[in-house]
Parts: structure tokens; sequence; C-alpha cells
């Protein structure tokens, strides 16, 4: 398990959402983002100053979130960078059933 108080990912977030990353201390480290991340079950002293941003932010119901992964060990988290606003998230729904409603999808 990650240690709770790594990252800023909240239980909530982290149960609403699936993950790529897989933890484990028999697999090396892997980085086949966005497809799967092998990662170390623990963090090292070396993932608080190493640690790079893996592909770009990314939604997933109402959190905007982005991979990081250590440069060092390999060690990543998920880290929430904020909740999207349910205003917003109003905004992009109703903006995609507009686009739906215009869109000639063929019977399937
Ligand atoms: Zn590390």
């Amino acid at each position: 398990m990650i240690d709770p108080s790594f990252g800023t990912a909240s239980r909530e977030a982290e149960s609403a959402m699936a993950t790529i990353v897989t933890y484990t201390d028999h697999e090396l480290p892997q980085n086949h983002y966005p497809h799967q991340i092998v990662s170390p079950s623990h963090p090292g002293p070396c993932c608080f100053s190493d640690m790079e941003a893996v592909g770009t932010a990314q939604t997933e119901t109402r959190w905007l979130f982005q991979y990081q992964r250590c440069r060092e060990c390999g060690f990543t988290v998920r880290v929430i960078l904020r909740e999207i606003p349910d205003s917003a998230l109003t905004a992009a729904l109703r903006k995609t059933l507009a686009t739906s409603f215009v869109r000639n999808v063929p019977d399937l």
C-alpha cells in the first residue's frame, strides 16, 4: 500500500478511479504509460525529490489527475491536481449532449 500521507489523492478519489499502476516488489519497475506502470510497493527517500510527471493531466469522473514517477526507483503515484467543480462538469455534459444530438450516428 501507498503511505496515505504521500501525494494528495484522497481515499474518495482513489476508490472512484481505476489505475494503470501495479505495485509489486517482485518485478522490475517499468513504464508502459499509458497502458501500465509497474512500481515498487513503497516510496523511498529519493521519491520526494526526483518525481517527474508521466503523460499529461487527465480527467476521470470529477478529478483532474496526473501520474508522477520517481526517476530513481520508479515508484509511481497518481496525484490529484484538483477536483472539477460540478458546474464545469455540468457544462461539459451539456456540450456533449448538444454535440451528440446534432451528430449523425448510424444505427448499430
Ligand atoms: Zn524513488
